[in-house]
C-alpha cells in the first residue's frame, strides 16, 4: 500500500499555485530514512511520480537522475517492483559496462606521459575525443586526427573537445569569453581563492589559465562534471567525474574526499561554488545536491562561524527565480545577462546585445557585485544594486522590477510591474498578453499551471514518453491560433521572437529540454 505523500516527503510541484487537472512527471524527494534507490550507470536513481489529470497520485517509479531522455539511459523500475536475482545481476553488469574504460588514475598516468611527448607526437582523435599516446595510433588510423597539440591547447580542453549539446543530458553550453572573463574578474575582485566549479568546465580552465599567468591571482579551481572527457586533462585534485543531480562521485570515496578537502581548506575560508546546470534539469534535486555540498563545507567551519553561508553563484534562466528562492531564500537574482558561445541566440550580436534569459543567482550581497557599465548596466542607489539600463526603478513597487532586461510597466490594478507586452484584462483580473483567451486553462503551463511560462520552459519538466504523448495530444486539440499564442508567450527573447521560426525552436529546445 502506498504511504501518504506527506510521510514520504515532498513532491516537486507548484502545489500552492499549480492548477488542478494538469499532467506531468514530478520528482519525489524522500525524507530520510528512505529505502535506497536502485542504481543506474549514473548513480542512485530518483523517484518520480506521474501526476494524472485530476486523479490522485499514481504509481511511482525510479528513473535516471542525469538523463532526461530514455535513449540516453533507459533505467526504469516501479517503486514496488521486485527484481529477480538474475535481473539484478544483469543490471549490475550493465552498470559496470557503462563506466568509462579508464580509471581516474589511469587517465592521470596517460596525461603525464602525453605532456612529455615531443609536440610532433602529441595527437588528439576527434572521433573518439581522446588524447592519443603513440601506442594508440594504430587503432585510430582511420579517424580524424589533430596533431601538434600544444600545451596551450591542453590548457583549454573546452576548445579542443566538441560541446556535448545533447539537450536531454549534458546540455553543454559554454560561456562566451566576455561572460567568462567577467566571472573570473568578479571572483578575484571578491577575493575568492578557491572555486568549486560544478558543471562549468570553461570557467574552470579560465581560472587556471589566469592563475598560471598571474602570480597575484592564484585562485584554485576544482571541476565537478559528468563529462568524463575532461578527466584526460586534469590531475585528480582538479577534476572529479560527478553527477550533480544525485551528488554521485563516479570514482567513489577518494573523489568525495578531494571535494571535501577542497571545500574545507583554511576552515572553509575563501571558497565559492559556481554552477551552471542544464536548464532542463529539475530544480529540486539540484537544490538537494547543493545543500549536501553546503553541509560538507559547513563541517569544516568553526562553531562561531555557524551562521555563515557558503557563497554560491547559481547560473540559471530568470524565470526560475521563484523556484530557486524557494529553496535558497537568501539568494537574489542579478541583472547580468550570461552569454554563451555555442548558442546562436545568446551571443553578443553585431547589432548589439541580444537578450539572454540566463542570470546569476547568489547569496552574496548584490551591492558588492559591480556590473560593467560599458555593457549597459547602472547602479540603482535605491535598490543598492547594479541593474540593466532599461530596468527602471518603479516608485510604486520601490524596486527595479524588470526581470528580462526590458522596461516593465506598473499596473495599478495588479499592484505590480508587468512585462511591457502585457495589458490588464478585466475578465481575468490580471495582466496578460493582449490576445490571450480569458480564463482558458490553455494559457498557463501544462505541467504546473503557472501563467508566466509554457510547458516547454516549466521548471518542473521531466520528459517522459508518456508525458510527451499527453502533451502531443493536447497540442493536436489546439487550434492554429492557440499555437501562435504559445510562441508569443515566450517573451524572454523578445528581440529574437520576431526572428526565424527555426531559431525560435532552437531557443525553446535549449531552454527547455
Ligand atoms: N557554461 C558552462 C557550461 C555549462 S553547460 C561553462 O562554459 O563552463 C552544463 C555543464 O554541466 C556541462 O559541462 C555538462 O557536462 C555538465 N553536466 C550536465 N549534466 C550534469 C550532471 N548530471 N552532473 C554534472 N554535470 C553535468
Ligand atoms: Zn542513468
Ligand atoms: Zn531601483
Ligand atoms: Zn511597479
Ligand atoms: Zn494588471
Amino acid at each position: 500500500m502506498a504511504a501518504p505523500r506527506e510521510q514520504l516527503g515532498t513532491v516537486e510541484a507548484e502545489g500552492s499555485s499549480g492548477r488542478q487537472g494538469n499532467s506531468g512527471v514530478e520528482v519525489v524527494v524522500s525524507s530520510d530514512p528512505a529505502p535506497p534507490a536502485p542504481l543506474c550507470p549514473h548513480g542512485p536513481t530518483l523517484l518520480f511520480v506521474k501526476a494524472n489529470q485530476g486523479k490522485e497520485e499514481t504509481r511511482r517509479f525510479y528513473a535516471c537522475s542525469a538523463c532526461r531522455d530514455r535513449k540516453d539511459c533507459n533505467f526504469f523500475q516501479w517503486e514496488d517492483e521486485k527484481l529477480s536475482g538474475a535481473r539484478l545481476a544483469a543490471r549490475e553488469a550493465h552498470n559496470r559496462r557503462c563506466q568509462p574504460p579508464l580509471s581516474r588514475s589511469q587517465c592521470v598516468e596517460r596525461y603525464l606521459k602525453f605532456i612529455k611527448l615531443p609536440l610532433s607526437q602529441r595527437k588528439f582523435c576527434q572521433r573518439c575525443q581522446q588524447l592519443l599516446l603513440p601506442d594508440d595510433e594504430e587503432k585510430h588510423r582511420k579517424h580524424q586526427i589533430v596533431g601538434d597539440i600544444s600545451i596551450t591547447q591542453l590548457k583549454r580542453p573546452s576548445q579542443l573537445l566538441y560541446p556535448l549539446e545533447n539537450k536531454k543530458t549534458n546540455a553543454q553550453y559554454l560561456f562566451a569569453d566576455r561572460s567568462c572573463l567577467f566571472l573570473v574578474d568578479l571572483l578575484s575582485t571578491l577575493g575568492f581563492r578557491r572555486v568549486l566549479c560544478v558543471g562549468t568546465p570553461r570557467l574552470h580552465e579560465l581560472i587556471r589559465l589566469k592563475a598560471s599567468g598571474d602570480k597575484k591571482s592564484n585562485i584554485k579551481s576544482l571541476l565537478l562534471d559528468i563529462d568524463f572527457r575532461y578527466s584526460q586533462f586534469y590531475m585528480e585534485d582538479s577534476f572529479c567525474h560527478y553527477n550533480m543531480f544525485n551528488h554521485h562521485f563516479f570514482d567513489g570515496k577518494a573523489a568525495l574526499e578531494v571535494c571535501r578537502t577542497f571545500l574545507q581548506k583554511d576552515k572553509g575560508e575563501g571558497v565559492i561554488m559556481v554552477t551552471d546546470p542544464p536548464f532542463g534539469g529539475l530544480v529540486e534535486p539540484l537544490a538537494v545536491t547543493f545543500k549536501k555540498l553546503i553541509a560538507m563545507w559547513k563541517e569544516g567551519q568553526s562553531q562561531d562561524n555557524s551562521h555563515k553561508e557558503l557563497p554560491i553563484f547559481w547560473i540559471f534562466p530568470y524565470f526560475f527565480e521563484s523556484r530557486i528562492c524557494q529553496f535558497f531564500p537568501s539568494f537574489c537574482m542579478l541583472d547580468y545577462q550570461v552569454d554563451y558561445d555555442n548558442h546562436a541566440l545568446y551571443k553578443h550580436g553585431k547589432t548589439g546585445r541580444k537578450q539572454s534569459p540566463v542570470r546569476i543567482f547568489t547569496n552574496i550581497p548584490p551591492n558588492k557585485i559591480i556590473l560593467p557599465i560599458e555593457e549597459g548596466y547602472r547602479f540603482c542607489p535605491l535598490c543598492q544594486r547594479y541593474v540593466s539600463l532599461e530596468n527602471q526603478h518603479c516608485e510604486h513597487c520601490n524596486s527595479c522590477t524588470s526581470k528580462d532586461g526590458r522596461k516593465w510597466n506598473h499596473c495599478f490594478l495588479c499592484k505590480k510591474c508587468v512585462k511591457p507586452s502585457w495589458i490588464h484584462c478585466n475578465i481575468c483580473s490580471h495582466c496578460a498578453l493582449p490576445d490571450h483567451s480569458c480564463n482558458g486553462p490553455k494559457d498557463g503551463c501544462f505541467i504546473c499551471g503557472e501563467l508566466d511560462h509554457k510547458r516547454s520552459t516549466c521548471p518542473n519538466i521531466f520528459t517522459s514518453k508518456k508525458v510527451n504523448k499527453a502533451v502531443r495530444k493536447q497540442k493536436q486539440r489546439k487550434s492554429n491560433k492557440m499555437k501562435m499564442e504559445t510562441t508569443k508567450g515566450q517573451s524572454m527573447n523578445h528581440t529574437t521572437v520576431t526572428g526565424k521560426k527555426k531559431r525560435r525552436e532552437r531557443a525553446h529546445q535549449y531552454l527547455c529540454s
